[in-house]
């Protein structure tokens, strides 16, 4: 296939972001406030990109993902192939494309801003790669062991994608988790407006399916001490986040009924126990 449009589509096209679900849908649920694309308008949409010899999207990526090929791919209407391209340098991009504040990373950085609107780059993205999953075209296998094993301590984002990269390399990696559910403050933490909880889920049984073990229910330093996992495993990763909250430093933010967002959103988003009353 070919790109659908011009060189000069950025000039053609004004930006379109992704659908917003129709009002009265957002007020009966939670889930994610945008669609998707359709295949037409990411197409046109990716042939904004005028494909710059200095990629400045790529500069602001902490990823330095190859934007600009899988955004000429999308263009292309060649999905599968840019999911791929995608996936090369994220770990997740289905839920980066998702979170990322991409209007002060990639997206601030396109070129276009100085004329126009830039691509939504992160609106491609996220369509790629559901477009992907949807074609049954992401998966990962377990790789030939290598003998050694690494504990991860703490299943956020910054657990799993150590465990990812690990576990591509032959290592056992087992994540121990404290609470019920694997994901860290992309479950607990993170509303469902902005990413569901089955997008983290689908990722987590991908690793799963590379071979990753993970044990939750369990917290390291109370159920199993340091010492323990040392004498078990080659190598340990501690990625267990940022757990305390800020304090306000107000008057008053030690009444009763006063409570800290964290703890807040971890019982209303995963109704697990926190070490609160039922807020
Ligand atoms: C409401 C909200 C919205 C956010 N929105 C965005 C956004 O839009 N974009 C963005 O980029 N970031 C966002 N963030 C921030 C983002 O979620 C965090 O930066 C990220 O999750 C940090 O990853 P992490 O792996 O370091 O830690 P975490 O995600 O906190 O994961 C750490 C995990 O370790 C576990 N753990 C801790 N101690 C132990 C122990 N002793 N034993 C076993 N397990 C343990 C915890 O239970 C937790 O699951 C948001 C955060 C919140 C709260
Ligand atoms: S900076 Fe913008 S226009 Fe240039 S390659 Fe990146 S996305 Fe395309």
């Amino acid at each position: 296939m070919t790109a659908c449009t011009s060189q000069y589509t950025w000039f053609e096209v004004p930006r379109n972001d992704p659908p917003k679900r129709v009002a009265i849908q957002r007020t009966h649920d939670f889930r994610e406030i945008y669609s998707l694309y359709d295949e037409a308008t990411v197409r046109e949409q990716a042939s904004r990109c005028i494909q710059c010899g200095m990629p400045f999207c790529r500069v602001g990526c902490p990823l330095e993902n190859r934007i600009p090929e899988w955004i000429r791919l999308a263009a292309e209407g060649e999905f599968l192939q840019a999911a791929a391209v995608s996936g090369l340098t994220s770990n997740m991009p289905e839920i980066c494309s998702r979170l990322c504040p991409q209007e002060r990373l990639c997206e601030g950085m396109c070129t276009l801003n100085t004329r126009t609107d830039p691509v939504p780059i992160g609106a491609i993205e996220r369509f790629i790669n559901e477009y992907a999953f949807a074609h049954g075209a992401v998966e990962a296998f377990p790789v030939m062991p290598n003998g050694l094993k690494v504990g991860v301590v703490g299943s956020g984002p910054a657990g799993l994608t150590c465990a990812d990269e690990l576990a591509k390399l032959g290592y056992a990696v087992t994540v121990f988790e404290s609470l019920p559910v694997p994901g860290g403050l992309l479950v607990h933490g993170i509303p469902s407006f902005k990413i569901e909880k089955t997008v983290v889920e689908r990722r987590v049984a991908l690793l799963e399916r590379r071979g990753i073990v993970f044990q939750t229910n369990v917290t390291v330093g109370r159920d199993l001490s340091l010492g323990e996992l040392l004498a078990t495993f080659d190598a340990l990763f501690l990625g267990m986040g940022a757990q305390r909250g800020k304090r306000l430093g107000a008057p008053g933010e030690d009444l009763e009924g006063v409570y800290q967002a964290l703890p807040f959103l971890v019982q209303k988003n995963v109704g697990c126990v926190t070490n609160l009353p039922p807020i």
